[in-house]
């Protein structure tokens, strides 16, 4: 075991505060690495104030994590130290199940999938994010960051990078097609960058036009503001697909009508409270309504190669550990631009 400084909510909704962690000694397949550089995802501010329901405290959130490899264990074959590498939302799975082994280890059902935070491991102990120095990870579920990427900048693509590619992959976005990306912050500025990359012609759908310059600069062709009724008038009928990346609750039927037929909204955003919707914005148009939670393991390596392979990086700020509470705070006002990273060193 070894001692670990971190920053931890004590309690829900408790501010964050310098603490200290237990991490497991280096097994036969384990890798320890030293984090350098920790995104916050707004889904550590819904899990650290109990938004989705009753979680695990102390709590050390974080699941952006890129840092170095430091130690590995006897059986470790893929790793090295000195090894630049990530850790995503995910430490454990089975392996086993059909899942697992098509390579979503998100939606194992066999042990089911470990969270980097906010869960009980297989020894039955609970997990700590990477606000923290270090961390011990089965080599599974650790990821390689390319030369061509930073740490800093490559930290959130292990949440916001992977949660916007997949199913931007998986619904098809590419030339010729027109993608919308609603709500621009950690997630959104994420898919506009991998949007544009991967050909579409893409629009920002944003409460305001305070950041249109930015979107227009991450690679948005269009940016409009949702708070004028106009945009749903003249873009009805427009999109292949929409990608909604809201932490609030939206009026996902007025999004629809901006679908052509046949068209898609993939929802990634995970708001605290239900939405209701009225079906016939759905059957009018034979549109499709679909999730996507984070991505497989290769296909988070996969999303590296191709943002490595791009140029793509996230757009920082980088923070002292001790202005997380601050961050939060911005977060929730929608004053990201666009993922606040903590320089570990600082903790
Ligand atoms: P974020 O940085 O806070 O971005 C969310 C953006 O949504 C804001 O910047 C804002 O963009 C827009 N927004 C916020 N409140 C709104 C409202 N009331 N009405 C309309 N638009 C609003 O958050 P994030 O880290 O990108 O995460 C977004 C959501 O995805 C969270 O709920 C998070 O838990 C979830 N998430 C899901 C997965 C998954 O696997 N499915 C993975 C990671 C995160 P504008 O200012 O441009 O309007
Ligand atoms: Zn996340």
């Amino acid at each position: 075991m070894t001692t670990v400084a971190a920053y931890a909510a004590p309690a829900a909704k408790a501010p964050l505060e310098r603490t200290t962690i237990e991490r497991r000694a280096v097994g036969e397949f384990d890798v320890l690495i030293d984090i350098k550089f920790a995104g916050i995802c707004h889904s550590d501010i819904h899990q650290a104030r109990e938004g989705w329901g009753e979680a695990i405290f102390p709590m050390v959130p974080g699941h952006e994590i890129a840092g170095i490899v430091s130690e590995v264990g006897p059986g470790v074959t893929r790793f090295a130290v000195g090894d630049r590498v990530g850790v995503g939302c995910m430490v454990d799975s089975c392996g086993d199940c059909e899942n697992c082994r098509a390579g979503r280890e998100q939606f194992c059902t066999g042990s089911g999938m470990v969270g980097t935070y906010n869960a009980v491991g297989k020894d039955g102990e609970p997990t700590y994010g990477g606000y923290s120095q270090k961390i011990v990870v089965d080599e599974k579920y650790v990821v390689r960051i390319p030369d061509g990427l930073s740490l800093d900048v490559a930290a959130p693509l292990l949440c916001a990078g992977i949660t916007t590619y997949s199913p931007l992959k998986h619904w098809g976005a590419g030339p010729g097609k027109k993608v919308a990306v609603i709500g621009l912050g950690g997630l959104g500025h994420m898919g506009v960058k991998i949007a544009h990359a991967l050909g579409a012609e893409v629009t920002v759908l944003s409460q305001s036009l305070r950041k249109k310059e930015d979107g227009l600069k991450l690679g948005a062709d269009h940016y409009y503001a949702t708070s004028d009724p106009k945009t749903f008038e003249e873009l009805a009928g427009t999109f292949d697909l929409i990608l909604s990346t809201v932490s609030a609750p939206l009026d996902f039927g007025a999004y629809l009508g901006l679908l052509k037929t046949g068209g898609a909204l993939v929802n990634v955003g995970a708001p605290e409270e239900p939405v209701s919707l009225n079906l016939f914005s759905l059957i009018g148009g034979n549109k499709t309504l679909a999730g996507s939670m984070i991505g497989g393991i290769a296909e988070t390596q996969e999303m590296l190669d191709f943002c490595a392979g791009h140029g793509i990086g996230a757009e920082i700020e980088l923070i002292a550990a001790a202005e997380v509470n601050e961050a939060y705070e911005r977060v929730l006002a929608s004053d990201v631009r666009y993922r606040f990273v903590i320089d570990t060193a600082t903790i």
